[in-house]
């Protein structure tokens, strides 16, 4: 069960290494979702030891005050929301935090960009629809249900998250869709194209095995697939066979793309012998 604790802070406006903004908001402090593959859980300002990644959220219960302050001082340009935490998730819908911090953003014509995997988001269009929502980054995936159930239980169905997009593409919100993570051997990117007719680029992300629980996702991939077992851990081991296999997904991508007169962004992480360093612990 997720625990929930309403929190003070002292600062909303947090500066970031991320070239989508000025500043990163985060209007709670962990997630109710709690994805396996989130790398999120890694990032020390929210770990929390005793409680297990998606058992506890934070609720920045006066974030509305602090944001209007910090703006006043800091005076962003643009600042990018949901780097660390799921700002739409459903507690969302009885504290309204995000909505208050969004409501803040544009009475101070700061833009923003979103990132999100929740459809609760369509719920808002009337505050992007205002002019400052720069972009939305949605996150989508199409792996088989009986995977996801095992992988990402909590999170938002990929119907309801499809049909997400287009309603804020169809109220004229810049969305991209993000799929991600690329599952080698699993992920059937192909047909995502065809899912878009109105929405001109896509992008990917291959999955991150540099994810400390990199172990607990293999072993829940291959409890249903079990010959992909020996298929990753050459991966994890063997630098030519993962290049050459993430070599050939960028092909067909492009290909794919190219079919469908549609643009891409492929990200695919390095190659790292500390890979399977993270694997046999
Ligand atoms: S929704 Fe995002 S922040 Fe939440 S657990 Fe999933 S990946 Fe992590």
């Amino acid at each position: 069960m997720v625990k929930f604790k309403l929190i003070k802070v002292t600062q909303i406006l947090n500066p970031t290494s991320i070239n989508l903004g000025d500043y990163v908001i985060n209007p709670y402090k962990g997630c109710q979702y709690g994805c396996l593959y989130c790398y999120v859980k890694q990032n020390k300002t929210v770990q929390n030891k005793e409680k297990g990644w998606g058992s506890y959220v934070e609720v920045k219960i006066n974030a509305k005050e602090i944001l209007e302050k910090e703006l006043r001082i800091k005076k962003p340009q643009t600042v990018l929301l949901g780097s660390i935490t799921e700002c739409f998730q459903p507690i969302e819908e009885k504290y309204k935090i995000t909505y208050n911090i969004l409501k803040i953003l544009n009475k101070y014509g700061v833009f923003y960009y979103i990132l999100t995997r929740s459809p609760y988001i369509q719920k808002y269009i009337d505050l992007f629809s205002e002019g400052f929502c720069k972009k939305i980054y949605f996150t989508i995936n199409n792996i088989p249900e009986e995977l996801r159930t095992k992988l990402e239980n909590k999170s938002p169905s990929y119907e309801e998250r499809f049909k997400a997009i287009e309603k804020l593409k169809k109220a004229n919100i810049e969305v991209i869709p993000y799929y991600s993570p690329i599952l080698p051997f699993v992920s059937e990117v192909k047909d995502i194209f065809k899912r878009f007719h109105n929405i001109k680029h896509i992008e990917f992300e291959g999955l991150n095995f540099k994810v400390t629980n990199i172990k607990a996702i293999i072993d829940n991939i291959s409890s249903l697939y079990p010959a992909i077992k020996a298929l990753y851990e050459r991966m994890l081991l063997d630098k030519q066979y993962y290049e050459t296999y993430w070599q050939k997904v960028k092909e067909l991508i492009t290909k794919e793309a190219r079919k469908n007169k549609k643009e891409l962004r492929l990200y695919i992480y390095k190659f790292n012998a500390y890979f399977n360093n993270i694997y046999s612990k």
